[in-house]
C-alpha cells in the first residue's frame, strides 16, 4: 500500500474513544431506535492504529529475572549475515565478541549459536571471529551454497560442502527460508523449489553422518500467509513490513511448505533436525503430532514467545510432555532495530527467562512500546528447575555434542 492509501486505511480502522460527553448526550436526546449503533464518535475522539499505546492497569507481580537460573545456550542467533542478497564475499559481523561477552555474562549465558555462519570463504571468516578465539562461547554453523544449483553435480558438491564444513568447525547447517519461499530454479528467476526437493538429499544425509544438527526454518506465522487487511490479526507486523507476506503469487501455503519438510525428516531419520520458531507456534496441536511422529525432530521457540505466551497453559503441557527436546533461543541480532523482539540485549533475555521461569501475568513479550508482532501480551509458564535444565542448556548440549 502507498503512503496515502495506508494512512487512509489506517484512519478508517480509527478506535472511537466512548467520552462522557457522548454518553450524557445520549442519554438526554433518546435516538429513534434504527438510528442506534450508527452514532459515530467526534472527529477530535478519533485515533490512528498506529498510535495507540494503552498501558495495562492490571496490579499483578512483576518478577525480574536478570539471570537464567540456569547456564543457558542460545541455539538461534544471528551474530553475523552471510549472503542475505545477493552475493557476499565478506562476512558482515553484526557485533564483536568483545560487546557480546559481557552481556552473556551477566545473563548467565554460557553459549550462543550463530546459525548464519555462511559458506566458503565466509564460513571461514566467521569461524575464525568468533569461534576460534572464544570456542566455549560461540559455536558457528554452516549454510548451503545455493547459487550454485544452477551447477551440474550440485548434489553431491553440497554434500562435500558439509564435510568441508564441519573440518573448519561449523557444529551443524542451517536453512533460512530461503528454500521454499525464495530460491528458484535459476536462483532469483523460475519456479521456486521445493524443500523437499531430491537434490538435496545428500546435503541432509551427509549432515547426519557428521552429527551436524539442521537447525531448519520453514513457513512463518500463519497470518503471513493471509491477506493482509482489517481480519489480519498481524496486519500491523506485515504493514511494517511488507516483504513478510507470502499470501499470493506463486507461494505455497503455510501447509505445503510444513509438509515438505515433515518428508525431509521422514526420508532422513538419522538426521536431526531442530525445527526453529517451533514450527508452526499457533498449532501446538499440530506441532506435537509431528513430534510424536518423527523421533529425529527438536523444537526451538525463538522469536515466538509471543504465540507461546497467550497460550500459557497449551505451552506448559506443550513443555511437559516434549521438555526432551524443546530448546531455548532468541533469534537475537545485534542492532537489530527494526524487529524489537529480535534486539539482542539485556532486556529481551530478561522476558524469555520471566515467560520460561515465572508465573507473571500479561506482560510484554518485546522490548517496544507498542507489541511488534500482534496486539496483545503474555503469560508466564513457570517451568520447574528440572525442565529448566533441559531447555536451557542439556538438550542443545546433547545435539551439539558438547562435554557437560
Ligand atoms: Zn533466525
Amino acid at each position: 500500500m502507498g503512503g496515502w492509501s495506508r494512512r487512509n486505511w489506517l484512519a478508517s480502522l480509527a478506535l472511537a474513544a466512548a467520552g462522557q460527553g457522548a454518553i450524557a448526550n445520549a442519554w438526554q436526546v433518546r435516538p429513534k431506535k434504527r438510528e442506534l449503533g450508527r452514532e459515530k464518535a467526534p472527529g477530535q475522539g478519533k485515533l490512528a492504529l498506529e498510535d495507540y499505546e494503552p498501558k495495562s492497569m492490571l496490579h499483578v507481580p512483576e518478577t525480574k529475572v536478570p539471570r537464567a537460573r540456569f547456564p543457558a545456550i542460545d541455539f538461534h542467533t544471528h551474530l553475523s549475515w552471510s549472503a542475505r542478497r545477493g552475493r557476499v564475499t565478506e562476512a558482515h559481523n553484526n557485533a564483536t565478541p568483545e560487546e557480546v561477552l559481557p552481556v552473556m555474562d551477566r545473563k548467565n549465558l554460557r553459549m550462543m549459536v550463530n546459525l548464519t555462519g555462511g559458506y566458503g570463504n565466509v564460513l571461514e571468516q566467521t569461524i575464525n571471529y568468533w569461534q576460534k578465539p572464544h570456542p566455549d562461547r560461540f559455536v558457528v554453523f554452516t549454510e548451503p551454497w545455493f547459487e550454485k544449483i544452477i551447477e551440474p553435480g550440485y548434489p553431491q558438491f553440497q554434500a562435500d560442502q558439509i564435510a568441508r564444513a564441519q573440518a573448519l568447525g561449523a557444529r551443524g547447517l542451517k536453512l533460512l527460508k530461503t528454500l521454499g519461499l525464495y530460491l528458484r530454479e535459476r536462483v532469483t528467476t523460475g519456479s521456486l523449489v521445493k524443500i523437499d526437493d531430491h537434490r538435496f538429499d545428500p546435503m541432509w544425509e551427509a549432515a547426519g553422518a557428521h552429527q551436524m544438527p539442521v537447525a531448519i526454518h520453514i513457513s512463518d506465522p500463519e497470518a503471513f500467509f493471509l491477506p493482509t487487511d482489517r481480519f489480519n490479526e498481524r496486519y500491523e507486523e506485515l504493514n511494517a513490513h511488507p516483504d513478510w507476506s507470502f499470501h499470493g503469487k506463486d507461494f505455497p501455503s503455510n501447509q505445503e511448505l510444513q509438509e515438505a519438510r515433515n518428508r525431509v525428516m521422514a526420508r532422513h531419520p538419522r538426521t536431526q533436525f531442530v525445527v526453529l520458531h517451533v514450527g508452526d507456534s499457533e498449532n501446538l496441536p499440530y506441532v506435537s503430532e509431528l513430534l510424536d511422529r518423527y523421533p529425529n525432530m527438536h523444537t526451538e521457540i525463538g522469536a515466538r514467545i509471543g504465540e507461546l505466551g497467550r497460550q500459557p497453559r497449551a505451552s506448559r503441557k506443550f513443555f511437559d510432555k516434549y521438555q526432551d527436546r524443546i530448546l531455548f533461543g532468541t533469534d537475537a541480532v545485534p542492532r537489530g532495530n527494526d524487529t524489537p523482539q529480535q534486539i539482542f540485549g539485556e532486556q529481551l533475555y530478561e522476558i524469555y527467562y520471566r515467560f520460561l521461569e515465572t508465573e507473571d501475568e500479561y506482560f510484554d513479550y518485546a522490548p517496544a512500546p507498542k507489541p511488534p508482532q500482534g496486539r496483545w501480551r503474555i503469560y508466564g509458564i513457570g517451568l520447574p528447575e528440572s525442565i529448566l535444565r533441559k531447555v536451557y542448556y542439556d538438550n542443545a548440549a546433547r545435539l551439539l555434542g558438547l562435554q557437560n
